[in-house]
C-alpha cells in the first residue's frame, strides 16, 4: 500500500473510533505548518467527519496568523467547522509573555510548559490528528501512529493501529485523549512532494527562508531564533520585557535568582555563551549596549 492510502487509512480508522466511543468528528490540530496542510488534504481525500482547531499561541508570526485565517475561511465554505482556541491560564485569557511572568522561569527544551497551555489545552477527551512525524526531532522518534498520552512520557501507551492493535478500545471506551499521527513514518521530501503535487497554497513564511512554521523564539528552533528575531524584532522586545519582569517577580518573591537582568535571561536563553564584563574585540563590554 502506498504511503498516501495508508495515511488515509489511519485517517478512516481513527474517524471510525471517534464516532464511534465519542460520538464527534475527528479534531485536526491546525498550526498553518506544513504537515497540517498535508493532514487537512487527507482528511478531504479520506472523506471522514471532522473539525479543524487551531491553538492561538500568541507567539506565532502575524504571516502564520493571518494564514490560518484564509484557510480557515475556506474551510467553512466547504462546511468545514473551523475553531480557533484563544489560551486561557486558571480560567483567564494568557499569552506567552505574561504566562513567562507568571511563571517566573524562561520555557525551555526541557520545561515546555507553554506548549501545555498555549497549544495542548483543547485537545482533551477527544481522538485528535496531529501532523507530527518521527523524521522531525529525536524527540519524536519514538512516536507511533497511535498514542494514549500518560501524565509522563514514560507512561504514554503506544498502539499498532495499522495492525488493529485491539488495545486502543480501552482508552476510547473512557473517551480518554487519544493521539493520531497518520504521517509519522513520512519524510520531509515526502511532504514536500505530497503538497506540491497537491498544489497547496503554503504559509508565507517558508517563502522568508525558513523550514520551520512554529512559535517565534521557540526554544526548540535552537539558533534559528536569532534569524527569527531579525524578521520579527517585536518579538524579541517582548520575550525581554518578560524576562525582566520575571527576574523582578523572583527577586520580590525571594526566590533563588541567577540572573541580574532581563537581558542576561534573554543570552543564557538564546544559549549565547558571552557573559557580561567580557571585552569584545573593540573594547567594550559585551551587551553593554543592548536594549
Ligand atoms: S514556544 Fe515551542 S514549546 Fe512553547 S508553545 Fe510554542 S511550540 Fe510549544
Amino acid at each position: 500500500m502506498d504511503l498516501e492510502q495508508t495515511a488515509i487509512t489511519r485517517l478512516q480508522t481513527a474517524a471510525e473510533l471517534s464516532r464511534k466511543y465519542y460520538q464527534q468528528p475527528l479534531r485536526v490540530c491546525y498550526s498553518g505548518g506544513k504537515d497540517s496542510e498535508v493532514i487537512l488534504e487527507l482528511c478531504r481525500r479520506a472523506d471522514v467527519s471532522y473539525e479543524v482547531v487551531h491553538n492561538l499561541t500568541t507567539a506565532d508570526a502575524p504571516e502564520t496568523v493571518y494564514h490560518v485565517r484564509k484557510v480557515f475561511r475556506k474551510l467553512e465554505l466547504e462546511s468545514v467547522h473551523c475553531k480557533i482556541v484563544q489560551p486561557r491560564y486558571k480560567g483567564l485569557p494568557i499569552n506567552m509573555w505574561a504566562l513567562i511572568s507568571i511563571k517566573r522561569i524562561p520555557p525551555t527544551k526541557k520545561i515546555r510548559y507553554c506548549c501545555a497551555c498555549l497549544k495542548e489545552a483543547a485537545n482533551h477527551n477527544c481522538c485528535v490528528v496531529l501532523g507530527v512525524r518521527r523524521q522531525e526531532s529525536s524527540s519524536r522518534a519514538d512516536c507511533a501512529v497511535a498514542e494514549h498520552p500518560g501524565a509522563t512520557r514514560a507512561e504514554k501507551t503506544t498502539f499498532d493501529m495499522d495492525n488493529g492493535d485491539p488495545r486502543i478500545i480501552a482508552p476510547c471506551q473512557i473517551k480518554a485523549s487519544i493521539k493520531i499521527h497518520p504521517i509519522v513514518d513520512w519524510t520531509d521530501t515526502q511532504v514536500w512532494q505530497f503538497l506540491r503535487d497537491a498544489r497547496i497554497s503554503m504559509n508565507p513564511v517558508y517563502d522568508m527562508g525558513f523550514w520551520r512554521v512554529g512559535c517565534i523564539g521557540c526554544p526548540m528552533a535552537n539558533k534559528i531564533r536569532y534569524a527569527q528575531f531579525r524578521q520579527w524584532p517585536k518579538y524579541e522586545q517582548l520575550y525581554r520585557r518578560a524576562f525582566a519582569k520575571l527576574v523582578e517577580a523572583r527577586k520580590q518573591t525571594g526566590k533563588d535568582c541567577p540572573w541580574r537582568s532581563g537581558d542576561e535571561v534573554f543570552r543564557w536563553w538564546m544559549e549565547d555563551k558571552n557573559l557580561d564584563g567580557q571585552l569584545d574585540i573593540f573594547g567594550g563590554e559585551v551587551g553593554a549596549d543592548e536594549p
